[in-house]
């Protein structure tokens, strides 16, 4: 395989449509050493980003109405092109990313897995929410019209992947998975920290888009040094939703674009998190060591830079914390240094540190002695401590500092976590740490937590985000734009599509999820049941 630096738009027989590129050049650079990488990557054009949106639009006439069938074996190819691309996918992710490989071979199984997931969603067919109320022109005043409701694909869709999953949450990640599943064509804004991995997962998709015979707007992939294709994607006049994971900044940044354009559209923005962990009184007595542990693992793994990080810990009063701070100080200073995703996320997180030293309140608990000379690339993980008050009284303390850092918060009496708690903004997670016991005297704790997070960890750790039908990653703002939804997991699908009535319809201008005989054996509400029954 071998990375060009060209947008991928579409295709035409015997050969590719050529990206005017009209804008500036630029390229990914070695986290771990600073040096460049070839090549070089030509942003999109305005041409471009019309061109990829028009060819989308058009593709959306038949890809929209493609079966579960033909969408599950298109979703199925991309998977198996992705599987056997393994060993080139992970070379390229590893120079742009610094990611070690292991976790890189996961993050790749991980994203032909939620490929696959979708693929026997959209065959068993049943998400579609098919639903039949019967006429009864015999009701009282007035006779009950014939309604059949389901859902459908709303048209071209941009998805933006963030910088900490070169994989999984970018190109062919669960964003365009769900996109495609749902039957919309996708153009994707390549992540320019690793804009030759997504290349490569790009021309895959090109690939499979052809090999299934589709139109060749279901997918393109734009390049951009900047945020001028991004911003320009999104105020297209045929472009339907927005999928984003990334920063709060960039994800408000668009959800503002699209809620001033003449037609809003909706943004489904996944942003950051500090994801609350509270210690309660009897598992800090029971199982300090195993928590603290788990506790220095779940922040520092991958550096730090997962949006589930625990980055704000609550300590209860009346039970000694020390024996627990002092584990997680001495598994800090063994750390080792670790080397974050790109040069601005490196300085963003030493300011952040920086700043976390200044703050009133705030003492800096531990942090991994530094060997260097101060030109090195790597950073250190650091803890802070802080009271419950300092922290009540200074809303920076509960923002996200993407790396890897945590901040303890002492000696909480049971009134101050439950107001700790109630105050808190939306997160993506929030973990317990409890016995029987702390769980009957803090069960009003549960009860604001659950209207404040999309996740409720009993006894674990919130980072390590399963793919499956019952995960919920979503929250609500500003955890994500609308805490209705989860970009994880195959409920990621109703992201995409929209309800449609259809009122007093005949049989054979019904969608076959909608007909009578239940030509695809679809779970369906029938007026009060569901059921895969025919009806009659
Ligand atoms: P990012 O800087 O927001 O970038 C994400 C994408 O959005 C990039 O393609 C970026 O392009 C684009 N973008 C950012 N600001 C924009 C703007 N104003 N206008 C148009 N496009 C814009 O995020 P990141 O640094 O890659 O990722 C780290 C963040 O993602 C962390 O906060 C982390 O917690 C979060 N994250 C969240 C989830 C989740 O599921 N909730 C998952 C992973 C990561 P440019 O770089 O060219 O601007």
């Amino acid at each position: 395989m071998k990375i060009t630096g060209q947008s991928i738009i579409g295709f035409r027989q015997g050969g590719f449509r050529p990206a005017t590129n009209a804008g500036e050049s630029f390229g990914a650079t070695n986290p771990r050493t600073g040096e460049p990488l070839e090549p070089s990557f030509c942003s999109s054009g305005p041409n471009d980003i019309d061109l990829a949106v028009s060819l989308a639009d058009k593709a959306f006439a038949i890809y929209g109405r493609a079966s579960g069938r033909e969408r599950g074996k298109f979703l199925r190819t991309i998977a198996d092109k992705i599987d056997t691309a393994v060993d080139a996918l992970v070379e390229r992710a590893e120079l742009e990313s610094a990611l070690p490989k292991p976790r890189l071979i996961g993050e790749t199984a991980r994203t032909s897995g939620q490929l696959r997931l979708f693929a026997e969603v959209v065959e068993e067919g049943s998400w579609v929410m098919a639903r039949i109320d019967r006429a009864d022109p015999d009701r009282k005043p007035v006779p009950k019209p014939d309604l059949r409701s389901m859902l459908h694909p709303m048209g071209p869709v941009a998805i933006f992947g963030a910088s900490n999953f070169p994989l999984a949450f970018s190109v062919a990640g669960g964003d365009t998975a769900s996109a495609l599943a749902a039957g919309n064509p996708v153009i994707v804004k390549a992540h320019p920290a690793h804009p030759g991995t997504c290349e490569l997962v790009g021309q895959l998709l090109r690939e499979s888009v052809r090999e299934c015979g589709l139109p060749e707007g279901v997918f393109s992939l734009l390049f951009d040094s900047g945020n001028k294709v991004g911003i320009a994607l999104v105020k297209h006049p045929l472009l339907k939703a927005v999928g984003f994971t990334g920063s709060r900044y960039g994800g408000r940044a668009l959800m503002d674009v699209a809620a001033t354009r003449p037609d809003p559209i909706p943004v489904f923005a996944e942003m950051s998190s500090t994801n609350p962990v509270f210690i309660l009184p009897g598992a800090l007595r029971e199982n300090s060591d195993a928590i603290a542990s788990g506790l220095h693992a779940s922040f520092t793994i991958g550096a730090g830079q997962f949006c589930t990080k625990p980055g704000m810990v609550f300590l209860p009063e009346g039970v000694s914390d020390e024996p627990f701070i002092a584990n997680l100080q001495q598994l800090v200073h063994e750390s080792k240094p670790f080397n974050l995703l790109t040069a601005g996320i490196r300085s963003a997180y030493q300011s952040g540190i920086a700043r976390r030293k200044t703050e009133k309140g705030v003492k800096l608990s531990a942090e991994r002695p530094w060997s260097g000379n101060g030109s090195e690339i790597g950073v250190n993980p650091a803890l802070f401590e802080t009271d419950v008050q300092s922290f009540l009284q200074n809303p920076e303390l509960a923002t996200e500092v993407f790396g890897p850092a945590s901040l303890l918060v002492r000696r909480s009496s049971r009134a101050e976590l439950l107001e700790v708690a109630s105050h808190l903004e939306g997160h993506l997670t929030a973990t317990i740490h409890g016995t029987e016991d702390d769980l009957r005297e803090f069960g009003d704790l549960i009860a604001i937590l659950k209207t404040k997070v999309g996740r409720i960890v009993f006894n674990g750790f919130p980072t390590g985000v399963e793919v499956s039908h019952a995960m919920v990653h979503g929250g609500p703002y500003p955890a994500t734009s609308d805490g209705r939804s989860t970009s994880v997991g195959s409920q990621a699908i109703f992201r995409f599509c929209r309800p449609v009535c259809y009122q007093g319809f005949p049989q054979a201008a019904l969608p076959d999820e909608l007909r009578d005989g239940n030509p695809l054996r679809i779970w369906r509400m029938v007026g009060r049941e569901m059921t895969r029954d025919p009806i009659s």
